[in-house]
């Protein structure tokens, strides 16, 4: 017995009602009572009430009008009319205005139990076709349901219009196909509860969830169009690893690549360089012109630069106006030669507004002493010099003897 079918008891006897809920208590409902047709609409109004017993004569109003009102409230709680002789007419009218059944006092308690379970089973029943009918139906995503014999038996709305082909097609449509294996294991009881299959269909990716529902015998797939969901983790994965200005790859990320880069390098023993640029008094630019002007200088230095390097350098906003470009399998010639090429195109550019501007640029190698930390210094004491020696210079440090020592200038 579930406990959880709750029994509303109404009548005006307390004795009567009081035996009745505590014999149905012992059977294993839960109990309400109610001694008048106010009390028994306010405790249907609180919900989850299978079945109500209701007395006909109760003081304030008739038994017909009690059931009405708490079927009003509650459509689908079933009703047992319980009647003297006096009112045998009236209850027959109660199950014609919907009562499940009725009753004659005294009654038989056997009689009333099994009256009861059969009133709220139906109860349930009533409960599972509605859930069953119009859950899939609202569903916003697509929901399909395959008869015994596999053949689609009913789309909610939503899989007509996603997938208007399905219903010809059968289990011949691309979206089932590759599942169909998965479904005849589920429906064999090989595989349990949900089962969930990633299927491609053109650019899109749909997740079925497959149920088996045992008591009507069907399949239910719920379809997920998960390329939203993989849209949102790319989203998520350029917000994380991006500039949001310059849409170029942010100082984490970037940091994240050329660990990666060094390890490679070291295992191969192939050269790379690293380059990191600075803008000359870039301050003014924000100072005379407004940030804005200052964010388009950095969105259009960057455009620059990215014209002028290879596709498989990488450059990154590494601070507010500093930049790194990673170069992998290039030694320090060429990217002193990157270096240069890039600090002429920013210094022979216009641009809008600020009219001339020029960059400074450290360049360092990885050397097979580094680790992170000491090629980034090495790179940032580079730049450093450049400013230091006049700005709008390449500069470039190598880690060789101990220290660092300057190579080359302009
Ligand atoms: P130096 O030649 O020594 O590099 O001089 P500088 O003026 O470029 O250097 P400083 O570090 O003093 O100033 C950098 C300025 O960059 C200060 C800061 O307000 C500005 N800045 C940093 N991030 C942004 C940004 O996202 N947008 C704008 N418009 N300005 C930024
Ligand atoms: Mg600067
Ligand atoms: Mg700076």
């Amino acid at each position: 017995m579930n406990a959880k079918e709750k029994i509303l008891v109404v009548d005006d006897d307390p004795n009567l009602r009081k035996t009745l809920a505590d014999i149905l208590r012992v059977k294993g409902y839960e109990t309400v009572i109610a001694g008048t047709g106010t009390e028994a609409i306010a405790a249907a109004g609180k919900g989850g009430v299978s079945l109500a017993l209701i007395d006909l004569m109760l003081p304030d109003m008739s038994g017909l009008e009690v059931m009405a009102r708490i079927k009003a409230i509650s459509p689908l709680t079933e009703v047992i009319i319980l009647t003297g002789h006096a009112s045998m007419d009236t209850a027959i009218k109660a199950t014609w205005q919907g009562a499940f059944s009725y009753l004659l006092k005294p009654y038989n308690m056997d009689e009333l139990l099994r009256v009861i379970r059969h009133g709220v089973e139906r109860q349930q029943a009533k409960e599972e076709i509605l859930r069953l009918a119009s859950f899939p139906r609202l569903h916003p995503c697509p929901v399909i349901e395959l008869d015994p014999a596999g053949e689609v038996s009913y789309l909610n709305p939503a899989a007509e219009r996603v997938f208007p082909e399905l219903g010809a097609m059968g289990q011949s449509h691309p979206l089932l196909y590759s599942a169909m294996e998965l479904i005849e294991g589920l429906r064999q009881g090989k595989e349990q509860g949900e089962t969930v299959h990633e299927t491609e269909i053109g650019e899109a990716t749909y997740e079925l969830h497959i149920y088996y529902v045992q008591d009507v015998d069907l399949i239910r797939i719920y379809v997920m169009d998960i390329t939203q969901r993989k849209r949102n983790e790319e989203e998520i994965y350029l917000l994380a690893t991006t500039d949001s200005l310059t849409g170029i790859v942010n100082r984490r990320e970037f940091t994240a690549i050329l660990m990666r880069e060094m390890a490679q390098t070291k295992r191969h023993s192939m050269p790379m360089a690293l380059i990191m640029y600075d803008i000359d008094y870039f301050k003014r630019v924000n100072d005379t012109f407004g940030h804005d002007v200052g964010d388009h200088v950095l969105q259009t230095v960057t455009g620059l630069v990215k014209e002028n390097i290879r596709v498989t350098d990488i450059v990154a906003r590494w601070g507010g106006e500093e930049f790194m470009v990673l170069m992998p399998q290039a030694d320090i010639p060429s990217a002193r030669n990157t270096a240069e090429k890039l600090r002429l195109a920013i210094a022979g550019h216009h641009f809008d507004k600020v009219d001339k501007l020029t960059i400074s640029f450290g360049v360092a190698a990885f050397e097979p002493q580094d680790d992170l930390n000491s090629l980034l210094k090495r790179v940032d004491d580079a730049l450093y010099q450049a400013k230091k020696l006049g700005r709008n210079r390449v500069e470039i440090l190598t880690g060789e003897l101990s220290g660092t020592c300057l190579l080359y200038s302009r």
